[in-house]
């Protein structure tokens, strides 16, 4: 009960308000009591993603848009962030690191780090030049995970940052507190 407290007292103050959808969600997950109980755990433990991946100017949002590359209309799954090759791109949130690197799986995206957060919520962060971490490393909120680069299909240095909760994309800006 104490938890399901907490939570509510937060959730205000995680979700920063900004978009409807985002408390919708919040709401879903809050209906079962284990989701509950799995958020409050992530907020005890620093977990949930809170801050930008890296410094920078937001080039492209979540949403449809024109593809910079392919040049038709598509759903852009993530935020871009860009600024200078090198800069470092950090965990949003605590957890495990459950990908890095490059290869076939997560190709046109470069370079990528996902980590999950909860059994529930996963991010993750491509194009990177450099990856300093590796599968199963533990991470906090703010180490460095990897530095922007251009790697993947990209016209540019930038981070593409993606929050998938239950297999579904949500807008990662509602989640930059
Ligand atoms: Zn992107």
């Amino acid at each position: 009960m104490k938890r399901l407290i907490l939570i509510l007292l937060l959730s205000p103050a995680l979700l920063g308000s900004r978009t409807f959808e985002t408390i919708d969600l919040i709401l879903d997950l809050a209906r079962s009591r284990e989701a509950v109980r799995e958020l409050a755990r992530a907020v005890d433990l620093g977990s949930v993603p809170s801050i930008a991946p890296a410094p920078g100017r937001i080039s492209s949002r979540f949403g449809s848009r024109v593809h910079p590359v392919w040049r038709c209309r598509s759903f852009h799954s993530g935020l871009d962030i860009a600024n200078a090759e090198g800069t470092p791109v950090c965990a949003v949130g605590g957890g495990v690191v459950v990908f890095a690197g490059g290869g076939r799986r997560y190709s046109g995206y470069g370079n990528v780090v996902v980590i999950e957060h909860s059994p529930r919520v996963r991010t993750m962060v491509a194009h990177l030049g450099a990856v300093f971490v590796a599968e199963g490393d533990r991470v906090r909120r703010g180490d460095v995970v990897g530095t922007m680069g251009s790697t993947g299909i990209s016209t540019g240095p930038h981070v593409h940052y993606e929050i998938i909760v239950e297999g579904i994309h949500v807008d990662p800006e509602a989640w930059i507190l």
